[in-house]
């Protein structure tokens, strides 16, 4: 058994070392890569990509996988090599249905299409755009065709980001939430505006860069084991335990931009940083699902970053760094500017409230199309008529309309971006939880100390990786299932005091 075990974690090392090798090719076409280099970088990731999946599919792996089922059924259910045994073979048993070529087909239409994405989106030139999606709606169906039995042909893509969600889940949740939001939001906006006209003064790129730094690494965020680039669209990538990077993007004429993605993408990495070094390489690497991961995001660039005793500790630090910009602007101000409420055109930038409401918006989105309920030539006139029926907004252009977001310019339709609500539905569930240990949280984040919410963080979620799937991991955190309460009473609470409702 032993040596059947040593040969398994063998084969998901090279497989997790292939993956990896493809991450890497992914970040430099993302970061530094020319854009004359696009096509052989499509071509370079989908070989590795292709690479990378025979070596899960391989029957080997199948044979091994049947060979230590005693093995795994004499251990008990949290026992570390029972769950990697049951996670390799639920990937396993997974991708074995998908065939090796459509694999490749994706990889290289994919990342030719963000490589097209990343030109077309400055240029507003959705009619470039329009056939690539097209593709890529014919690729995503092909495969989740490729899982039978399905009751909504995106659940086999919901199941691959946010393990044990369907579609009608996923609704359910949304539904819920949004009753909740609506009032809220209505509520909100029909208070006087908030002046947040300092927000979008000049601030030289290396200052903010230098900030957003500055408080990660006081996170726990570690600087030797990962580093920070400039790309279009900010994301948080591995290539191993000691090589976890962000990216982020910087507008000079808005301050908030690069400092809460740096916040975001951070919160992913202290995930990752945060795994079990010795599930490396092995089907407990990673962090369990999207939703999950989200939360970790949220929670350090919301929960903590736009909270009161957050600014009450590093405003005056801000203001020194950007004295003429912020002249004048109390922290009161500042804290009530960088949570203004309004409705607006880019999922990224939303408020707390409103974010949420863009999330549906995709999410609806990705059903109808691989529903053929909607057309990808239909799909600028369905992103516009969602935005002023649920936001009430219009984009001017499609740069911030239907080609705002990476997703599906960078990967599949379907399952994309459900993990986004959820996370944030589960980041206020943990918090709440962590809070209940440690009531100190909030005030230690005025001091700008973050040590407790790390280790508590850390033990409770992060060491674990995909130990146990994201049901299982709620379950153990907070004795109960994904709840939309405790968001709703989050925002409530917050945005009460802000606006005094
Ligand atoms: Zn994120």
């Amino acid at each position: 058994m032993e040596n059947k075990l040593q040969e398994l974690k063998t084969r998901l090392l090279e497989y997790s070392d292939l993956s990896f090798v493809g991450a890497v090719l992914g970040w430099d076409q993302s970061t530094y890569m020319p854009p004359a280099g696009a096509e052989a970088r499509a071509r370079q990731s989908s070989l590795v990509g292709k690479l990378a999946f025979e070596r899960l599919v391989d029957p080997a792996v199948g044979h091994l996988l049947d060979d230590l089922r005693p093995y795994e059924e004499s251990l008990p259910y949290d026992h570390d090599d029972a769950a990697l045994i049951r996670n390799a073979r639920r990937s396993y048993e997974r991708y074995v249905k998908v065939p090796v070529n459509l694999v490749g087909e994706l990889l290289e239409h994919t990342a030719l299409t963000y490589s097209k994405w990343a030109e077309a989106r400055p240029a507003n030139d959705w009619a470039r755009m329009e056939p690539l999606l097209e593709k890529t709606l014919d690729l995503s169906r092909r495969y989740a065709e490729c899982f039978p039995g399905y009751d909504h042909i995106a659940d086999p893509l919901i199941d691959m980001a946010d393990y044990g969600m369907k579609a009608q889940d996923v609704r359910r949740v949304f539904a819920e939430l949004r009753e909740g939001l609506v009032p809220l939001v209505k509520a909100i906006t029909s208070q006087a505006p908030t002046d947040d006209s300092f927000i979008y003064s000049q601030y030289p790129q290396a200052a903010q860069l230098a900030f957003g730094e500055k408080i990660i690494k006081q996170y726990g965020y570690d600087f030797q084991r990962g580093r920070q680039d400039l790309t279009h669209h900010p994301f948080m990538t591995k290539f191993a335990w000691g090589d976890v990077r962000i990216t982020t993007r910087v507008r000079e004429d808005d301050v908030r931009d690069a400092l809460f993605s740096t916040l975001h993408e951070a919160g992913h990495a202290l995930y990752e940083m945060g795994i079990n070094p010795a599930y490396e390489g092995t089907s407990l690497d990673g962090g369990t699902s999207a939703g999950v991961h989200e939360s970790q995001s949220r929670l350090w660039e919301n929960i903590v970053g736009r909270s009161r005793e957050f600014w009450d500790h590093y405003y005056p630090d801000l203001q020194a760094a950007f004295p003429d910009q912020l002249r004048g602007v109390t922290v009161d101000q500042f804290h009530r500017a960088i949570n203004k409420v309004t409705p607006s055109l880019i999922r990224v930038d939303a408020d707390e409230v409103t974010y949420n409401l863009h999330v549906m918006i995709r999410f609806d989105i990705e059903l109808a199309l691989l529903e053929g309920s909607l057309a990808i030539k239909d799909l600028p006139e369905m992103w516009n008529s969602r935005y002023a029926s649920d936001l009430g907004v219009t984009a001017p252009d499609h740069r911030d309309g239907v080609l705002q977001d990476v997703h599906w310019y960078g990967g599949l339709i379907g399952g994309a971006f459900q993990g986004y609500t959820l996370g944030n539905l589960l980041s206020a569930q943990f918090y709440s939880k962590a809070l209940e240990a440690h009531p100190q949280i909030p005030s230690e984040i005025g001091q700008g100390k973050f040590d407790t919410l790390h280790a508590w963080l850390k033990a409770n979620i992060y060491q674990h990786g995909s130990k146990f799937t994201a049901p299982e991991l709620v379950q153990r955190v907070t004795g109960g299932s994904l709840q939309v309460q405790p968001l709703l009473n989050y925002l409530r609470t917050k945005y009460g005091a802000l606006y005094t409702l």
